[in-house]
């Protein structure tokens, strides 16, 4: 094929054809995954699904062959989808997508489906995404990436060990922030109430009056219940803190 003698607006009418002609033909082999699959051709030919199919047999990497069976069963399911692959408004990606926001959001509807496809059709990745949380009335989502180091990526698998009842990326995210907060705030509200008792008891032992060797001594034990409020928290010096320490018996 040589295009070197074809004018520009000749090469450009032909590129689109063949863009046309790539659908209509992406189209094609949608339809005969689906005949496939409707007839379970693929166990014939030693295959445990269609997935696995399209991989071994057909050649797909796994990243277009799941695409594919996506888009054929919903093919297979709202045939009406099949002009707007054809016109370009929806892509392999959109169905996809959408494919995976109806099993994680259970919706069965083929109507409901047909609404969802057609709100999303000829965005982009990004804006599918968002507009699919927008549906679903969850709050705004974005997509980040994020280059961690060894370091990270070592913490991250060792949270993942600790909370093994977490699976997205973002609930491991917002899980372990959730203990670093609670961690942070705990230990500064440890700090203001400390401040509060060294003001109270004029920064000097309560028993002696010593300023030397200060220390936070809880009246109640915290062996025994006792809390770390204002209340609970006395000053005293390190020769009466024990004293008291062998006086409770600790
Ligand atoms: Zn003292």
């Amino acid at each position: 094929m040589n295009l070197k003698y074809l004018t520009d607006t000749e090469l450009l009418k032909e590129l689109e054809k063949c863009v046309q002609q790539e659908r209509q033909l992406s189209i094609k082999v949608l339809h005969h995954l689906k005949e496939v699959d409707r007839r379970r051709l693929y166990s014939d030919q030693g295959c445990k699904s269609l997935y696995d199919y399209v991989t071994s047999k057909l050649g797909y990497s796994a990243g277009a062959a799941y695409r594919r069976v996506q888009a054929a069963r919903m093919l297979a399911e709202i045939p009406e989808i099949e002009e707007k692959i054809q016109g370009g408004l929806l892509t392999l990606t959109h169905i996809t997508d959408a494919a995976s926001f109806f099993r994680e959001n259970q919706i069965h509807k083929k109507e409901e489906k047909k609404e969802i496809l057609a709100q999303v059709q000829g965005l982009n990745k990004r804006d599918t995404s968002l507009k699919l949380h927008e549906y679903a009335n969850k709050p705004f989502v974005r997509m980040v990436s994020v280059p961690l180091s060894e370091a990270t990526i070592h913490k991250v698998e060792t949270w993942r060990g600790l909370r093994p009842a977490i699976h997205t990326p973002d609930q491991l995210i917002g899980d372990a922030l959730d203990i670093a907060i609670t961690k942070t705030e705990r230990s500064r509200h440890s700090t203001g109430v400390r401040k509060l008792v060294y003001q109270r008891d004029e920064k000097k032992c309560t028993i002696c009056g010593s300023t030397h060797d200060l220390q936070h001594d809880h009246i109640q034990p915290k062996a025994l219940g006792g809390d770390d409020t204002v209340e609970n928290l006395r000053l005293l010096c390190f020769s009466c803190n024990q004293r008291a320490r062998i006086r409770a018996g600790l």
